[in-house]
């Protein structure tokens, strides 16, 4: 029996790129069905992210053309990893293997077979496709990336495979990931956590084939917060260790002071050194309730439970016509 392959791509106002991600995909399928490495029953499935354009046109267009394509349309706009969440937990249903993958063709197609091989003849439930360059992101995507990821490291989170969502889950892994209940998404930090044989492989990342990156810098920045704050307390712990040092620093600085007023030393009026005593520690009051705050917002998120997305269609053809 061959493996059922279902890809899922998000899609946030692709209109430009499906027709090209779909004649690859498709080329890509042909070859691997011919094989007889998957099955004619594998699947392409698109989740349109409320795009603003005419994506879902496309999709449905391109189903229309060919039962190899399936889409799902999210009710609005909930972002990258709910779509991709969404896409997930809907072919997990349906497939032996799911691989997710970018709209934008970054992601380099041909990394698919490695993925496979270790799926089939490996025994791995996940496999990351790892890019081993950076060179078509600029040097201040690079350079952020690569902080982000260190700092996820020195927290001590866990060490994540420095990975674009680019990656292969075996249906008991997506079984796994199901029961993770988080409504802060944060997939690659999550998807370690499910355990299970996983392996790494390497490919180049390529550019986005047309369009523009979803990612501005303002999503970025909040993408970085919510991935530290969502697996790991570290930083809390972090704040409390520098308040707990300011204190016993205060505490001496207070008998040394009190000791030298009964010696009879002369009193020293130091405006200066009090007024960034107080700016600096207005400073870490504030730095510090901003990241408890952060906190208490994903807790107050959480509590509500509200469904992470809302399929509004999903068009599937189960079986193919070549069975
Ligand atoms: N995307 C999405 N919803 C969004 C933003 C992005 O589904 O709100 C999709 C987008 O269509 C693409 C993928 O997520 O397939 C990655 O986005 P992009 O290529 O813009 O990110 P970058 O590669 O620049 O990090
Ligand atoms: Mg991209």
């Amino acid at each position: 029996m061959t493996t059922i392959l279902y890809m899922v791509i998000p899609c946030y106002n692709e209109e430009l790129v499906i027709d090209e991600t779909s004649k690859r995909l498709k080329e890509k399928y042909s070859q691997l069905i011919e094989n007889e490495k998957i099955s004619p029953k594998s699947r392409i499935v698109y989740v349109n992210d409320g795009s603003k354009d005419k994506t879902w046109e496309k999709i449905q267009e391109k189903h229309n053309e060919d039962s190899v394509f399936s889409g799902i349309n999210l009710s609005r706009n909930r972002g990258h990893q709910n779509a991709l969440l969404a896409g997930l937990m809907t072919v997990k249903a349906f497939c032996d293997c799911a691989i997710s993958m970018d709209a934008d063709l970054q992601d380099d197609i041909d990394t698919i077979d490695a993925m496979i091989e270790k799926f089939e003849d490996e025994a791995c439930d996940i496999v990351y496709g790892v890019r081993d360059n950076r060179d078509t992101d600029t040097v201040f995507k690079r350079r952020t990336a690569g902080a982000f990821y260190k700092t996820m490291e020195l927290l001590g989170s866990q060490s994540i495979p420095n990975h674009a969502d680019f990656r292969l889950m075996s249906r008991r892994a997506l079984e796994g990931l199901s029961q993770f209940p988080e409504e802060n998404l944060f997939l690659r930090g999550l998807v370690p956590l499910v355990g299970y044989k996983s392996a790494v492989v390497y490919y180049k990342r390529g550019e986005r084939f047309a369009g523009e990156s979803k990612y501005p810098l303002k999503k970025m920045l909040s993408f970085a917060v919510d991935g530290i704050t969502s697996t790991s307390a570290t930083p809390m712990r972090f704040i409390l260790w520098i308040g707990f040092f300011f204190f016993i620093f205060a505490i001496i600085g207070a008998i040394y002071i009190v000791g030298r007023h009964f010696i009879g030393a002369p009193d020293v009026s130091g405006w200066a050194s009090t007024m960034i005593a107080i700016i600096g520690f207005g400073g870490l009051n504030l730095l510090a309730v901003g990241i408890i705050g952060e906190y208490i917002g994903k807790i107050f998120i959480e509590v509500k439970h509200r469904p992470r997305y809302i399929i509004e269609e999903f068009i599937n053809q189960e079986e193919n016509n070549k069975d």
